[in-house]
């Protein structure tokens, strides 16, 4: 895949705009105009900013399941844009890893098999992507709970930090999470944050994360508040 930009962060938004269009294929309103940022590898970045205000339009955008309406998405130094749809998927599957509000995870198997799926998906041998798999458990601090027959014995924050292992076990350059601490409170929210935001520093990722909650931005490189850039 060609690059084409010099650009080492492993994310760089250069003057985005987006528009969604009404259904006659006209622009309805612009949601950002200009959104200049980067986040270096090794980082983290918390976007925050009120309810419709384009959080979940800016991961779309960063996973190039929409396309900005002009400026350019940068991942791993390659603008989305240029991409053929076909490129731009197997980008998504190599370099970017993505952790939801609820996991997600497939409840029957055990956490080792839940989150050697990406690797055995991408062609693996089995027992390559269940050594990745232990490796990227012990990343997030769970690999006494490695032989759980299924993730339905785990509790809520034991499976997000699943969640986040999964999203790493092909060291991607871009880990995105959408309100990865949404459904937990308490110490379990700490803990699963406290796991999410050592990964920049361990695999030298870049990391997005989305979320409505200030003490969970608080522990980002930087935080950028998407409301600011909303036009209406
Ligand atoms: P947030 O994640 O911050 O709540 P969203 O990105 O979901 O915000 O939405 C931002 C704005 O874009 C909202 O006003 C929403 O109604 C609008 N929007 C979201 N998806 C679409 C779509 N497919 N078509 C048109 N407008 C949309």
């Amino acid at each position: 895949m060609p690059k084409n930009s010099d650009s080492s962060a492993p994310l760089e938004l250069r003057d985005v705009s987006f528009a969604y269009e009404n259904s006659g294929g006209a622009v309805a309103r612009y949601l950002f105009n200009g959104l200049n940022f980067a986040v270096p590898a090794g980082t983290s970045l918390a976007i925050v900013g009120p309810s419709g205000s384009g959080k979940s339009t800016l991961l779309m955008l960063c996973m190039g399941l929409l396309t900005a309406t002009s400026g350019e998405v940068v991942v791993d130094g390659v603008d989305l844009a240029q991409l053929s749809e076909r490129q731009r998927t197997k980008l998504r599957r190599q370099q970017i890893g993505m952790v939801f509000q609820d996991g997600e995870l497939l409840p029957e198997l055990s956490p080792l098999e839940n989150v050697a799926v990406p690797l055995m998906l991408a062609g693996e041998k089995s027992s390559a992507s269940l050594a990745a798999s232990a490796r990227a458990l012990d990343l997030v601090g769970i690999s006494s709970r490695l032989h759980a027959a299924d993730t339905i014995t785990l509790s809520g924050g034991e499976r997000q930090r699943v969640a986040v292992a999964r999203a790493i076990v092909q060291q991607p350059k871009l880990l995105l999470a959408d309100e990865p601490t949404g459904a937990l409170d308490g110490s379990t929210r700490d803990k699963v944050a406290d796991e999410l935001f050592s990964i920049p520093g361990k695999t030298g990722a870049a990391l997005l994360v989305v979320t409505h909650d200030p003490a969970i931005a608080s522990r980002a490189t930087n935080v950028l508040d998407v409301g600011a850039f909303i036009h209406v």
